[in-house]
Order: structure tokens, then C-alpha cells, then sequence
């Protein structure tokens, strides 16, 4: 455990690709550490579902600026994400909002806003914040920064299993290309792409459990704290 007078470096960084289990593995540690938990991918999909509701045409850039002007996202303390003060956590997840999240996220425009304000909410410390460019790009001096990876079988069994306990019926084909395809987008684009941040360790969590996870990245952190 921290005590609360964080510097804002302390930051706990986690990246990855989708499907390695970032968010639920996030949530534990920075419960376990005392922090607040910012999850990133979350804005991205929130801003997704906003262009989608509103037909806005993500081709057009001023029809993108004047879109972000109007979105508005907040956390409450149970992880629940609200747009513009409607609940919209089980909506994000929806898989017209999972096509098309790779697509919006790439964009510059949004990227820019998402993450100034990203820096915005974190801008004290004591946060773990998931997601692609964390380590690499928006919190280029946090002083723990991870690269949680799997295998790409792994990933789709895991995300197929989560879509299952969920009540959704999806194949297990139709998780893995979804997941293939936003690795590809997610890696190449131009805009801050997913990338391993040099300082970033890795961490394969193909044969881990998700307390193995947990319990490396904080005794990790613990470690690093006290040198
Ligand atoms: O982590 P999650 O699966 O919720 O992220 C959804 C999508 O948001 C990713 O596939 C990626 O396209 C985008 N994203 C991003 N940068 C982040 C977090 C998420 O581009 N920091």
C-alpha cells in the first residue's frame, strides 16, 4: 500500500494488446495499492458509441472536433462510464461499438482530446491507467509501466469465455478475427500506436492466472517503491 501523498509520477502504466485482461487485472491492483483506476479503452469506446448514435462522419474532421466538443465522460466509483451523464457501461461493450472502436480510436482529433484528458484526471498520481499508449505515450514518466501480453489463441479463449458468462452469442472464430483485426489496426496506426514502451516489463500471462498477474504487478511495484 501507498499512503496517499502520491507524486505524479506514480503511475502505474498497462499496456497491451486486447483480450490480455488489462482491465479486470488493473481494477485489483489498484485496489491492492490504494490507487484510483483510469481506464482508457473505455473513453475510446465511449467516444465510439457517441459517433455512432449522432452519425457523425468520422471521415470529416470538423464534424470529428465539433463532436468530441459535445462529449463529456466521467467514472463513477464502481467502474460504471457515463457519456454525457447516461450510463452506457454495458453499451460499450456491444459489438457495433467493438467494430468500430479500432477505427475511431485511430484518429488524431480524438486522440488528442482523449488523452489531454487522460493527463487531466491523472495529473496527481496514484493511478493505474490500462491501455495501449500509456507508457509509451501519455505517461511517458510513469515509474511503473507494464506490457501485459498473451498469446492470440489465449486472448480469443479468454474473451470468448468473458462474452459467454456475459449471455452473448458469439463464436469463438468471430472473437479471435475481431481481436486479430484490432491487434493489426491498434499496431499500425499512425497516431501513437500500440507499442511496448522501452522501460515497460514484460509480462506473458499466456500460462499465468490472473491472481499470478496481479500478485507479480504489485509486489513488483511494492519492490520498486521502496528502492
Ligand atoms: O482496452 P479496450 O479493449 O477497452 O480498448 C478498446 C479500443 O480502444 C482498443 O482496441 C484501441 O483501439 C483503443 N484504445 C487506444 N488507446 C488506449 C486505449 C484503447 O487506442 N489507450
Amino acid at each position: 500500500m501507498f499512503n496517499s501523498n502520491f507524486s505524479e509520477n506514480d503511475i502505474v502504466a498497462i499496456d497491451g494488446p486486447s483480450g490480455a485482461g488489462k482491465s479486470s487485472i488493473s481494477k485489483k491492483i489498484a485496489s491492492k495499492l490504494g490507487f484510483k483506476y483510469l481506464d482508457t479503452g473505455a473513453m475510446y469506446r465511449a467516444t465510439t458509441l457517441y459517433m455512432i448514435e449522432m452519425s457523425v462522419d468520422i471521415e470529416n474532421n470538423d464534424a470529428v472536433t465539433k463532436a468530441l466538443e459535445n462529449i463529456n465522460i466521467s467514472f463513477d466509483n464502481n467502474f460504471n462510464v457515463y457519456l454525457n451523464d447516461n450510463n452506457i457501461t454495458e453499451k460499450i461493450r456491444s459489438s457495433v461499438v467493438v467494430s468500430n472502436v479500432s477505427k475511431v480510436s485511430s484518429l488524431k482529433a480524438v486522440r488528442v482530446s482523449m488523452v489531454d484528458i487522460q493527463r487531466q484526471i491523472a495529473s496527481n498520481g496514484g493511478y493505474v491507467v490500462d491501455g495501449r499508449d500509456i507508457g509509451s505515450f501519455v505517461f511517458p514518466n510513469a515509474r511503473y509501466k507494464f506490457y501485459i501480453d498473451a498469446s492470440i489463441d489465449e486472448r480469443a479463449k479468454r474473451r470468448f469465455e468473458e462474452e459467454k458468462a456475459n449471455g452473448n452469442n458469439i463464436s469463438f472464430d468471430d472473437v479471435f478475427e475481431s481481436i486479430k483485426k484490432r491487434d493489426f489496426i491498434d499496431s499500425t496506426r499512425s497516431e501513437s500506436p500500440l507499442v511496448k514502451a522501452e522501460d515497460a516489463l514484460l509480462v506473458d500471462t499466456t500460462s499465468m492466472s490472473i491472481d499470478d498477474v496481479i500478485n507479480f504487478v504489485v509486489d513488483n511495484v511494492l519492490t520498486k517503491k521502496n528502492i
